[in-house]
């Protein structure tokens, strides 16, 4: 169910290159969302502001298992909704809208799940890798995460330390510009995968071409477009 309430930002931090990641608490004590939801952050002072520029949608990068606080991450951009947001002192106050969204974790383990990640795309896709790994879940996962550099590639470390902790997990870092020549190598024809990709829109159209020449469509395949990321800007 979807609803309405004031967060408060408790913590702010750089996680990567041009990569802020803020943390809220909430003040809704029956607030919960599903790994791989998103919400709408709305800033109070940008209230007269056209839509874009007083609201953003971002996912859920955290574990659903603690609802009571939820981590947000995005590249900074010197827009007006982001220059207000990274100026928001600790303790300052937005107004979240959601959960929303269903990209979301099969109910029951199915065949394999491969994550396609452009960039800050990981984020709602770190959410799930959380919670399976603290749930121990037995739902194989593989993560092709692609970033334009290493300095850009968030959660990195994390990554990594997830993979060593859950056996079902495992991490393909990719390093380049999001084309067909980055993917390719790491795709194939699979009859039992499923595949969710998540990023820029100019990225979700290079993997979701190559899954098509595979004759991977619907229903085995799962996309979450970040639009507002236009190309070329990096993700
Ligand atoms: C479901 C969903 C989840 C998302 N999750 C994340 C996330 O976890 N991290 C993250 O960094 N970003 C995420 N985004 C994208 C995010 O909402 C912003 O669009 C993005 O961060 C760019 O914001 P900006 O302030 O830098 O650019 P802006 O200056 O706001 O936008 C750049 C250009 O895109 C246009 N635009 C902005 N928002 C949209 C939109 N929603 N649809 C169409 N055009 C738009 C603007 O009018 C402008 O022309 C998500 C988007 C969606 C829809």
């Amino acid at each position: 169910m979807i609803r309405h309430f004031p967060a408060r930002l408790s913590e702010k931090k750089i996680i990567a290159e041009n990569t802020a990641e803020l943390t809220f608490a909430v003040s809704d004590p029956d607030f919960s969302f599903k790994a791989g939801q998103y919400v709408s952050v709305e800033i109070p002072s940008l209230s007269e502001a056209a839509a874009p520029d007083r609201y953003h949608d971002f996912s859920i990068a955290s574990s659903p298992l603690n609802p009571k606080e939820i981590s947000i991450a995005f590249r900074i951009s010197k827009s007006i909704f982001k220059t207000a947001l990274l100026a928001l002192p600790i303790g300052g106050t937005v107004n979240i809208d959601g959960p929303k969204g269903v990209l979301v974790l099969p109910d029951t383990n199915v065949s394999p799940l491969i994550f396609v990640a452009g960039g800050i795309g990981i984020t709602p896709l770190i959410s799930m890798i959380r919670m399976a790994t603290e749930t121990s879940l037995s739902q194989q996962i593989t993560l092709l995460y692609c970033n334009t550099s290493k300095e850009m590639t968030a959660y990195a470390e994390e990554l990594s330390i997830l993979e060593k902790q859950n056996p079902h997990f495992v991490l393909r870092s990719l390093i380049g510009a999001p084309d067909e020549k980055l993917f390719a190598p790491y795709m194939q024809k699979t009859s039992k995968s499923f595949w969710y990709i998540v990023g820029a829109p100019a990225m979700t159209a290079v993997v979701k071409q190559i899954l098509k020449n595979f004759d991977i469509m619907d229903p085995q395949v799962r996309i979450e477009e970040f639009s507002g990321y236009l190309a070329p800007l990096k993700i």
